[in-house]
């Protein structure tokens, strides 16, 4: 087990695959620390995926292993993608799963950036709940 209570890092996962060029994204932006594609199924008008290039498995595997630089690289990636999608102004929402409970379903962490319309409560469990 990682560190995510997840299997070790799997090099033949999709978002490994999209980062080699196996398969392909509608990329919104690259550099070397990070790859930004649209996800393939959105759940708002705007929802894009930040992977770090590195093989992490999970945010708990980035935040224990990643190195100082590849951590401020992804960061830094994550904030130019919402200027350059011009998203400063009507604001979005960052939002990872980590592991079983939160139902994490690609073992490469990615960072979700939802945008394009009021994203409500933070959980929708909440919103049913009306908590
Ligand atoms: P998570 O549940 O946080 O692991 O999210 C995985 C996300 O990856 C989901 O929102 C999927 O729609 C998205 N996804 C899976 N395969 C692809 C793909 N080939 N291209 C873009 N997004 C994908």
């Amino acid at each position: 087990m990682s560190v995510s209570g997840l299997p070790p890092y799997d090099p033949s996962n999709v978002f490994a695959k999209i980062i080699r060029g196996e398969i392909p994204c509608r990329k919104v932006f690259e550099d070397d620390w990070a790859l930004a594609f649209h996800d393939i199924n959105p759940l708002t008008p705007t929802h894009v995926l930040i992977v770090p290039k590195g093989p992490y498995v999970s945010f708990a595997d980035f935040s224990e292993h990643a190195s100082g630089e590849e951590i401020a690289g992804f960061v830094r990636a994550i904030g130019h993608v919402a200027r350059e999608l011009g998203l400063g102004g009507q604001g979005y929402r960052l939002l990872t799963n980590m592991g079983a409970d939160a139902g994490q379903e690609v073992a490469h962490f990615h960072v979700h950036l939802f945008a394009g319309q009021r994203l409500g409560p933070m959980l929708a469990l909440r919103a049913k709940q009306g908590t």
